[in-house]
């Protein structure tokens, strides 16, 4: 959020030149009363100081950071209009932008066919792909991992199918063999595989989900949501790396623009690889779609009106930043990765600390040394708030005993889990300020357990 202090008067002249395509009707007097639209914005400035800095690389918490300068500048300037993708009627612009947009998308993944389009996160992309799934394979239930987001049960429960936990490995990517043995009692009709789990960032061995498709029938959904984007970088680890080339065999893929992809709030994406699942959506609305025979894209989702400037400020943004190997964005996200290693690297050299596990992608998870799980997740709180006061924006995972057991030999297991300090390491700023983050964090440490007096 350093802003550019050219910025709001580049977006008054586009504001302008926008005015002039519909100059050939009666003007109206757009006369707002400013100065109550200016006491009411020193209001906002005011009510909004409660956050914290998400935009500073000193905020290395939760998975936020602010969008790109283009992608808000297009959505100002698209919400002057507020063009509704729901139909061509209401947007035709916007819904040619938000088809084109979705395309790129879709081609990151190397899918040469697809049926998608945004919604409003991810939330919404798993649910029309768990709906979809359903209604192909009805009667049977829903497998994610346990580390998989919350929102399968969930979601699931809502479709009213069963829904089956897989273990995890030491790394939380889902078992196969467990998957195997679940797919084998033949109550599975939908496989959700992450690629990019929220709490560690783990990455489900898609390359060998695919390949047990030879023997059993599911539909394959890949929850990216988070890691989706990282399809674009070349060094991942060997492992990871057969994953994400193994999403071209995926029937659906959910991937949110509003986490990776520099968006503002409000913005995911549910892609189907075989179109014709277009059917399922079916519907006779007797208002909606007059000017046009192409495809609305309210015909195709589950939400009715959705937001034309999201899909403006997604197409700006992949105009700016194509999403391309080899680009500025892939090279940005690598950055990204990188932070994580140079944190993960900088937590193993400090006794106090012990990193879980070498990040997959740019989500770091590390416990503080104790005797016990309990004592051990009361110093992570701890420091959490220490941390925080000093400036340094961490977040806390609770992770369980399997992930946890391998890296501590004389651990007093008296929790089933243990509370973690996590970062997510989202900006490609953190890269460079590395250095400053950990020199931060030693001090905070420094600060907390010297109130702890046996560590
Ligand atoms: C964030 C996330 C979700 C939920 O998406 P929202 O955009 O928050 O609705 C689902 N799955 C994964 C893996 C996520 O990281």
């Amino acid at each position: 959020m350093a802003i550019h202090p050219d910025l709001t008067s580049t977006l008054a002249d586009a504001l302008n030149r926008f005015q002039v395509g519909f100059q050939h009707l009666p003007p109206l007097d757009g006369r707002e009363d400013l100065s109550a639209l200016r006491d009411v914005l020193l209001q906002v400035v005011e009510r909004l100081a409660d956050n914290d800095p998400y935009h500073h690389p000193f905020y290395l918490g939760q998975m936020m950071k602010p969008p790109h300068p283009i992608a808000w500048l297009a959505y100002a300037l698209a919400s002057s209009l507020n063009p509704n993708n729901h139909a061509l009627d209401g947007g035709r612009a916007s819904s040619e932008m938000e088809k084109e947009a979705v395309a790129q998308i879709a081609k990151m993944f190397s899918w040469e066919t697809h049926l998608g389009h945004l919604t409003s996160g991810g939330t919404m992309a798993n649910f029309e792909a768990l709906w979809i799934a359903r209604e192909r394979r009805p009667d049977r239930g829903v497998a994610a991992s346990s580390q998989a987001h919350y929102t399968h049960p969930r979601l699931s429960a809502v479709l009213q199918v069963p829904f089956q936990r897989i273990e995890v490995d030491a790394r939380g990517r889902m078992d196969v063999e467990a998957l195997e043995l679940a797919l084998a009692t033949n109550s599975i009709g939908t496989v959700v595989a992450t690629l990019g789990t929220t709490a560690v960032g783990a990455v489900d061995p898609l390359d060998s989900i695919v390949t047990l498709r030879d023997r059993f029938d599911f539909h394959l959904h890949v929850d990216a949501a988070y890691g989706g984007y990282y399809a674009l970088v070349e060094d991942l680890e060997a492992a990871t790396r057969r994953a994400f080339d193994a999403i071209v065999h995926a029937d659906s893929i959910a991937i949110d623009p509003h986490k990776h992809g520099l968006q503002p709030y409000g913005c995911g994406c549910i892609l189907f690889r075989d179109s014709s699942v277009g059917r399922f959506y079916r519907h006779d609305s007797p208002y909606t779609y007059f000017s046009s025979n192409d495809l609305h894209l309210g015909e195709i989702s589950l939400e009715c009106s959705r937001a034309g400037a999201s899909a403006v400020a997604l197409w700006a943004t992949q105009q700016m930043l194509p999403i391309v190997q080899g680009g500025e964005f892939a090279r940005n996200l690598g950055l990204c990765r990188q932070a994580a290693q140079q944190l993960y690297q900088g937590l193993l050299r400090q006794s106090r600390w012990l990193p879980l596990f070498a990040p997959e992608l740019d989500i770091v998870v590390w416990i503080c040394k104790a005797a016990t799980a309990q004592e051990s997740s009361r110093l992570a709180k701890q420091f959490f708030n220490v941390a925080t006061k000093m400036d340094l924006h961490l977040a806390l995972a609770e992770i369980p005993r399997g992930m946890v057991a391998p890296l501590v030999d004389e651990f007093v297991w008296d929790a089933p889990s243990v509370t973690c300090l996590r970062s997510c390491l989202m900006k490609p700023e953190h890269f460079a300020w590395m250095p400053e983050i950990l020199d931060r964090l030693d001090r905070a440490a420094d600060a907390c357990f010297k109130l702890s007096p046996e560590h």
